[in-house]
């Protein structure tokens, strides 16, 4: 099963991303967390998406699509995976689209969690980070059992420099620009599937659950 989540910044599709990756045992594939393991090891590519990253501008395409090719390319993504934060844009959805015609393949379900722009902002200033084991937190909702420290490694938990407010409104700015194309042009595939991010994590998943049967 090949799924795509869709849905703002801070509208809980990573966190929903993980639980699909562990009830139906396929991969969760997070570019954003591809780039973050770099940035940590210090690769230039790493080095070289921080700059976008920063200012919560979208990595430029030539470095973002052979990452995720080659991600998907991997023995344990045969049987399936769900993206997170892939693709981003109409070119990015296009060049996956392609790849995965040429294998016979297609998405199965492209899932958008709608949640508000009111919302976002309120809520990507509580979460919290483990930039040690990519673990992630909100203070309100999903709250770490010792305050700022991993629950998985001990480590202490920061706020991504890509949650910050500013960066927060420019990330909205550059999802209705770029990434809210992709709703129609998974509508028109036939594998879109909308599920109302505003309730609680269980809800909205248990939603998801629903359409993924
Ligand atoms: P995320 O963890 O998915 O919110 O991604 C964090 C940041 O990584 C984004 O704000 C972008 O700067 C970058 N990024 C992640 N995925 C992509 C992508 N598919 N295309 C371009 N930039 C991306």
């Amino acid at each position: 099963m090949k799924i795509i989540m869709l849905g703002a910044p801070g509208a809980g599709k990573g966190t929903q991303a993980k639980m699909i990756a562990e009830k139906y045992r396929v991969p969760h594939v997070s570019t954003g967390d591809i780039f973050r393991a770099n940035i940590k090891n210090g690769t230039e590519l790493g080095m070289e998406a921080k700059k976008y990253m920063d200012q919560g501008l979208l990595v430029p395409d030539e470095l973002t699509v052979k990452i995720l090719l080659d991600r998907v390319a991997q023995p344990d993504c045969a049987d399936g995976y769900v993206l997170d934060g892939f693709p981003r844009n109409i070119p990015q959805a296009e060049v996956l689209d392609k790849a995965l015609s040429e294998l016979g393949e297609k998405i199965d379900y492209a899932i958008d969690v709608d949640v508000p722009d009111e919302n976002i902002v309120r809520r990507m200033s509580g979460r919290r980070a483990c930039l040690s084991c990519g673990a992630t937190y909100h203070i309100e909702h999903i709250p770490p059992k010792k305050e700022g420290i991993c629950d998985k490694c001990g480590q202490p938990l920061v706020l991504r420099d890509d949650d910050k407010p500013e960066t927060v409104q420019n990330r909205l700015k550059v999802y209705h620009e770029q990434t809210q194309p992709l709703i129609d042009f998974y509508t028109a595939k036939g594998v879109l599937r909308t599920v109302d991010g505003t309730k609680s994590m269980e809800d909205v998943f248990a939603s998801i659950v629903e359409i993924l049967g």
